[in-house]
């Protein structure tokens, strides 16, 4: 994309948009999506430079990328290559990669690694995918085609990795397909009755329960082989840790393995959005203005604040998050 290009996007929502705008920078884009006004509203705001009505006005674009709903993407796919054939790449943002394995046809499979709890073209943001991994699939072994699509990934700032299918939908279950089954979980196992007090434990382990509900209905069966092979494992895990509980055994090792491991994990990728400092807060009028005051005049901006009725394991009563991991750090320092 060295000269100006053009690049056709189908589905202009959260991911879809946010590629727009990015790509818009340095090429033409033809967008198309479900809804008339969300293509008008991508028109006026310069997200994209035409509107397609059908696939074959995708005609001429070096690449496509599908970025429908998940549930959508396969049939996608397979109705732009229907229409289109070997003349463009086609490519992809869905979160699960297997489902396009033995498709015809120049694909390169993609999973930008980043998102919001938002969704919809007014959510989409120009550097959305900034410093996230982009996974991609060379499906049908097309190098020269797998190139052009890391070259859109870069154009969104995003960092592009390459691995198979297989490897990419066995990753996913493990760090984010598990997690969410098990959150999910948790909830409905925990919350029994009229619950009123919750601890931050909760909140923290159970935040992503809230997620949508057709969007992970979808992702569990496109990978389901690797997330029951995940929730086996887990599965295992806890009931080892009953039996030893049950058992009056000491899980001191088991607990200290654990806590190591993550004490490991660095605050350095966006998409773990765990920027989050706890500040101590005396019960008086001003106190919460206070703190909020230092973090201004150095200049930090918050994105979230939450008073904690419930605190066991927390910090503090005021939960702050912070938006990158500059201000974490500077946030850290200024409040120990
Ligand atoms: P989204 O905000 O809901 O965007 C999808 C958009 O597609 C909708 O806003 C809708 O726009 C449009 N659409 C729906 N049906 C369509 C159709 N038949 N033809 C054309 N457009 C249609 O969802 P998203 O979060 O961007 O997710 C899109 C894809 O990105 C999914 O495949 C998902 O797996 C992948 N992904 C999502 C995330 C994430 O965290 N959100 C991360 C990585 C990958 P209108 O109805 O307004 O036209």
């Amino acid at each position: 994309m060295e000269k100006k290009g053009r690049i056709g996007i189908i589905g202009l929502g959260l991911i879809g948009g946010s590629m727009a705008i990015s790509l818009s920078r340095s090429c033409d884009v033809v967008g198309m999506s479900r809804n008339p006004e969300t293509v008008e509203y991508a028109l006026s705001s310069g997200m994209i430079t035409s509107a397609a009505r059908s696939y074959s006005d995708f005609a001429g674009c070096d690449a496509v990328v599908v970025c429908t709903p998940l549930s959508l993407v396969k049939k996608t796919v397979e109705d732009v290559y229907a229409a289109l054939g070997d003349t463009t790449v086609i490519t992809d943002v869905g979160s699960v990669k297997g489902m396009l394995s033995g498709l015809p046809g120049r694909i390169i499979g993609g999973h930008p690694m980043a998102g919001t709890e938002q969704s919809g073209i007014r959510a989409a943001k120009e550097r959305l995918l900034e410093n996230a991994y982009y996974i991609l699939v060379d499906y049908n072994d097309n190098p020269a085609d797998l190139e052009l699509v890391r070259r859109i990934a870069l154009a969104c700032g995003a960092v592009p990795v390459v691995m198979s299918a297989a490897r990419h939908d066995r990753l996913v279950a493990k760090i984010s397909h598990l997690e969410h089954m098990a959150a999910y979980a948790l909830v409905n196992s925990a919350m029994t009755g009229d619950e009123h007090i919750v601890g931050s434990g909760f909140m923290d382990t159970t935040r992503i329960a809230s997620s949508s509900p057709e969007f992970w209905n979808t992702v569990a069966a496109l990978n389901r082989g690797n997330i029951v092979d995940e929730m086996d494992r887990y599965i295992a895990t806890l009931s080892d840790l009953r039996r030893d509980i049950a058992a009056g055994r000491d899980i001191t090792a088991f607990l200290a393995e654990a806590k190591e491991k993550r004490d490991k994990l660095k605050y350095s990728r966006r998409f773990m959005s765990e920027y989050v400092v706890y500040a101590d807060v005396p019960d008086c009028v001003g106190s919460i203005v206070g703190v909020l005051g230092r973090l201004a005049d150095a200049g930090i901006s918050i994105s979230n604040l939450t008073v904690m009725n419930s605190r066991e394991g927390a910090g503090g009563a005021l939960r702050i998050e912070l938006k990158d991991e500059p201000s974490y750090r500077k946030a850290k320092e200024i409040l120990g």
